[in-house]
């Protein structure tokens, strides 16, 4: 249960209950001790009366006189206390009593033992009366206590008295001495309150003391600062987040949207209220739901998704092309617990790249037919001269016309594979086929492209993979003719096969001018070419490379290279091996 009174309360109360118990105890002590002198100065004053009135009563006992004991038992008249008195003889009869009106029933019958003691109210006593060794009788005396209570009553009376004035004072003093410790709590009270009312941050408690309190008011303006600090940066984002012409969201790891700027509001089509607390899947086409999921996924394993590509859709069902760039957001210890994207809206430059694309497919497709027909003819004319035994000027212009159709073949190839990558149309056709005719294949065209090089495999036999052919023979081609190329003095270029675990890794090795490492990084983007004064003349798009990594990409592998500038390169891949 939570104590609700003020602290002022609590310390008053606290310094009253000491004090209180602290002067109940000392009066207790006080009257109790008075209490006990009392009894003892009573037997005392009693003791020595009823010794002296025995030591007078020998005679009058030695010689039986009543009269005589009559007579010295009355002298305890002075005593207004006493209330009776006997001798009893040495036999323990009663010999004479004091008062002479008072009832024989109201005098123990005999003697008891030597002593005082109290008992109802009164301080009983039985005294020898002795003359020399001998004793001749015993006397006893009753005394009551009226005085001794008196006293006590008094001494109550005026402790009460002090006991309520000290009290008084105490509680005086409390409420003086309370003020320096409760005047800075109030006033750390009323800021507090100031500030969870009025959100105003920038209110400064005053510290009053150099204690614990001062070091906590200390504490707590420090934090006002900090807080201050923090809501100007938020401020500042917020404005930023507000005016900015990107969409910019926030989700939670589930995927609930939690906040939802002006752009959003303009892009999407649904108002902050209308679509904060529901789901991102809202604005995400069914298509691309797989990948929201494997976002959240990996925001939720703790891994981070930076840029993306994809499509969103409008309120009005209309389909965006989005560059996503997605930044977790963090807890205090560093844990993700959301997300906050920008989507950039690139759906003109989506369109305007489609349009490309779909012009660079229909011209490649437009071209591939003359240019199939063409190389027809030309190997035909080709065989029907070697036949006919033709001018070697003939032969040699006609072979020439091969290479430069098979060479435009395949950069057309290239285009279609490329156009066909970005519409997310290619499509493998797996089949299992014998390495080593692929690479013979290849290499011998490749060979009829260059008079400066010398192509050769090696390994390649006896393995059998499972992939498609002819982009492996493609992926082939173009590292071969990128060999060529990059090789402009000439040299050896070496096509190797070798197994390793279950895989069959083919390379593609050359003696040319070798790729920075910065640039080896980057080599299989679309349309990166390396740029330097060496390479300016030889020509290409930045396509072959990419195609490279796209196509074995769809195998489940992956483009390598090591190279060294002025060395040499080498690049390299696997392909499953077939089982048998
Ligand atoms: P392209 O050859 O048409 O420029 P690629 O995608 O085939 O495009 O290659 C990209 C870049 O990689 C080339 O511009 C070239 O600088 C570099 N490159 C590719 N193959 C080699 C190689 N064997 N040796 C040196 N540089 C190479």
């Amino acid at each position: 249960m939570i104590n609700k009174s003020s602290i002022q309360a609590k310390i008053m109360s606290a310094i009253l209950l000491t004090c209180t118990i602290v002067l109940l105890l000392l009066c207790s002590a006080f009257i109790l001790f008075e209490y006990l002198s009392y009894k003892k100065s009573v037997k005392d004053n009693v003791s020595t009366l009823a010794r002296v009135i025995a030591g007078n009563s020998s005679a009058a006992l030695a010689f039986e006189s009543y009269s005589d004991a009559r007579e010295i038992l009355n002298g305890l008249k002075n005593n207004p206390h006493i209330e009776s008195a006997c001798l009893y003889d040495a036999s323990g009869h009663v010999f004479a009593v004091y008062p002479d009106t008072i009832s024989r029933k109201k005098i123990p019958p005999t003697p008891q033992t030597d002593g005082y003691k109290f008992s109802d109210n009164a301080l009983v006593g039985f005294e020898p009366v002795r003359q020399e060794a001998s004793r001749l009788g015993t006397m006893y005396i009753r005394s009551n206590l009226d005085q001794m209570y008196a006293q006590l009553n008094n001494l109550l009376l005026t402790s009460g008295c002090l006991l309520v004035g000290l009290l008084l004072v105490t509680y005086l003093l409390s409420v003086l001495m309370q003020r320096p410790i409760t005047r800075p709590i109030r006033a750390f009270k009323d800021g507090v309150r100031r500030i969870s009312e009025e959100h105003d941050y920038s209110v400064r408690i005053t510290q009053t003391s150099q204690d614990e309190l001062g070091s906590l008011t200390d504490a707590f303006n420090h934090m006002l600062t900090q807080i201050e600090l923090q809501n100007e940066t938020i401020g500042k984002l917020a404005a930023i987040v507000e005016s900015s012409n990107d969409p910019i969201i926030s989700i939670t790891l589930e995927g609930i949207i939690t906040s939802w700027n002006d752009a959003a509001e303009r892009t999407f089509g649904y108002a902050a209220d209308e679509i904060i607390g529901k789901s991102v899947f809202n604005i995400v086409p069914d298509e691309r739901r797989h990948e929201e999921a494997e976002i959240l996924a990996r925001l939720q394993r703790g891994e981070s998704v930076e840029h993306l590509e994809t499509q969103r859709l409008t309120k009005n069902n209309r389909l965006l092309d989005i560059l996503l760039t997605i930044s977790p957001v963090k807890d205090q210890y560093g844990k993700i617990i959301g997300a906050s994207k920008i989507s950039r809206d690139i759906t003109e430059k989506k369109q305007e790249e489609r349009r490309k694309n779909d012009f660079i497919a229909m011209v490649s497709h437009e071209l591939k037919t003359p240019l199939t027909s063409t190389r027809s003819y030309v190997q035909i004319l080709l065989a029907e001269a070697r036949k006919r035994n033709s001018d070697a000027f003939i032969i040699n212009a006609l072979t020439r016309t091969d290479v430069q159709t098979k060479k435009m073949t395949h950069m057309i190839n290239d285009f279609l594979n490329l156009a066909r990558l970005e519409e997310g149309k290619l499509q493998l056709i797996l089949r299992v086929f014998e390495l080593q005719t692929l690479v013979e294949e290849i290499v011998g065209d490749a060979q009829f492209l260059t008079k400066n090089h010398k192509i050769s495999f090696l390994n390649c036999d006896h393995i059998k993979v499972k992939a498609d052919r002819e982009k492996i023979g493609q992926v082939l081609m173009n590292l071969l003719t990128n060999a060529i190329k990059y090789s402009p003095k000439g040299g050896e270029i070496t096509v190797a096969c070798a197994i390793d675990n279950q895989k069959a890794i083919i390379s593609v090795r050359d003696q040319g001018v070798g790729i920075k490492q910065a640039d080896q990084q980057k080599l299989f983007e679309r349309f990166y070419r390396v740029e330097n004064n060496e390479l300016r003349t030889i020509s290409g798009f930045g396509i072959g490379l990419y195609l490279v990594a796209e196509i074995l990409r769809y195998h489940g592998s992956k483009i390598q290279v090591e190279s060294q500038e002025g060395f040499g390169s080498t690049f390299y891949f696997s392909l499953d091996i077939a089982q048998e």
